[in-house]
């Protein structure tokens, strides 16, 4: 057997929950993996040690301070690691000829375009970034077949459904005899509160999910389970599903991850503890598989497996997502958008934790669906979008409505 080549990686959003995830599953195959970039927004100093640990050859930070301090840093050291800035420099680490791996693990919208970078340069695109398949997906799913990259999605549950699925599954489930997709859910930290309790949640208690440690505002969308409403829209894409075909189950051991149904009768599931290094290592190895650092899973400590369906009354953002998906086009851009303000200020504390759905809907009423077919087309929506949900904000805060600050 000859030894597997090394395979170059770049992390884009090196700093998060992810982004270290998948620097300790890299850390585990050294014979297999060598980091090429890593990038963060601001966190120079969780960047910086990430660097002396992993030696890349790039590293980008946002802003031009940051990088200037990074590299007077690294020079010191004794490393050569060349530091850039700004969004064209994460475009071009993931669009670089020097890897061959691009983690898309960069939070929101902002990972948009090099996501879409390293799906034009034909890479193996490790997918954590929804929100760019939610905002771009007929554009996103185009440019990964135009260029012949490898997708391979790594939010749990779709990471869950490609191992359940035959290798080749595009083109419709019905092709391949698949009946419906189960989009399970831990149901997050508040799934058993009664509907007036939800007025009062803290920032804290929000991110304080059950089974999953993650970063803050995907901590929100799963409270809000609005996480959900993004994961079947971009389940739609990368497995050319309609909002129909996917149900989502509530199941609040997450130890099911997901399953597919087969028109014979047969679900096949996918179980493992709840630790993001397991699909991580399944998108580094594919098709092989490789150790993660996850402990193996003990069906005797776990005892029972529960579901339930998910409550759309208490948690109106599924509903919400389901809606945007099927009116198409720009809608789930302006969705992701409008949610993005609305849990920033959730989590600055300018606004309840009911009202993120309230500022959602708002923004969908008076948002105008044009075709998602050019790239301005989608970020004019995210835009418009935005700007509506801060005004719809801030006319809250002013008149003190239910949930705002005092
Ligand atoms: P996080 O907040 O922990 O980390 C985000 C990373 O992106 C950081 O490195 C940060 O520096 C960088 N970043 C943030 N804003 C940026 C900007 N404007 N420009 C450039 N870089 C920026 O987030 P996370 O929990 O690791 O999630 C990352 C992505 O993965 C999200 O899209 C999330 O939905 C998805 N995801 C996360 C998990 C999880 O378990 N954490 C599971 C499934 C999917
Ligand atoms: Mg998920």
């Amino acid at each position: 057997m000859t030894a597997p080549s090394v395979q170059r990686v770049t992390v884009l959003g090196s700093t998060g929950s992810i982004g270290t995830s998948t620097l300790d599953v890299i850390g585990r195959h050294p014979e297999r993996y060598r980091v090429h970039a890593l990038t963060a927004h601001t966190s120079r100093e969780a960047l910086h040690a990430q660097c002396l640990r992993h030696r890349p050859d790039v590293a980008v930070l946002a802003g031009e301070e940051d990088a200037a301090w990074l590299a007077a840093r690294l020079r010191e050291a004794g490393l050569s690691t060349t530091v850039r800035h700004g969004e064209q420099a994460l475009c071009a680490v993931a669009a670089s000829d020097e890897s061959e791996v691009v983690m898309a693990a960069i939070v929101g919208a902002a990972g948009l375009l090099p996501a879409l970078a390293a799906a034009e340069a034909g890479k193996r695109v490790l997918l954590a970034n929804k929100e760019a398949l939610v905002m771009s997906g007929a554009l996103f799913m185009q440019a990964v077949e135009r260029a012949g990259a490898t997708l391979l999605p790594i939010d749990s549950e779709h990471n869950a459904i490609y191992q359940c699925l035959p290798r080749e599954h595009r083109g419709g489930l019905e092709r391949h005899g698949i009946t419906q997709l189960l989009l399970t859910a831990s149901g997050g930290p508040f799934r058993t509160w009664e509907a007036g309790a939800l007025e009062g949640v803290t920032p804290e208690q929000a991110c304080a999910h059950p089974n999953w440690s993650m970063g803050r505002k995907i901590s929100v969308d799963s409270a809000t389970l609005m996480n959900k409403g993004l994961e079947l829209i971009e389940a739609c894409w990368l497995f050319d599903a309609t909002p129909d075909q996917i149900q989502v189950v509530v199941h609040p051991q997450s130890v099911i991850h997901s399953m597919a149904a087969y028109q014979d009768g047969s679900v096949l599931a996918q179980l493992g503890n709840p630790d993001m290094r397991t699909p991580i290592a399944y998108g580094l190895a594919w098709p092989e598989r490789i150790e993660a650092g996850v402990e193996a899973l003990d069906l005797f400590t776990i005892a029972r497996l529960d579901f339930e369906r998910a409550d759309e009354a208490r948690f109106p953002c599924l509903r919400l997502a389901r809606e945007a998906m099927q009116a198409g086009g720009t809608a789930p851009a302006a969705l992701n958008a409008a949610n993005e303000i609305a849990v920033a200020a959730f989590l600055d504390g300018d606004i309840g934790f009911t009202a993120i759905a309230e500022v959602v809907a708002e923004v969908l009423v008076h948002h105008t669906v044009a075709p998602a077919d050019t790239l301005d087309a989608i970020l004019a929506a995210d835009a418009e979008a935005r700007e509506r949900a801060r005004a719809c904000i801030a006319r809250r805060f002013v008149h003190g409505e239910a949930g705002a600050r005092p």
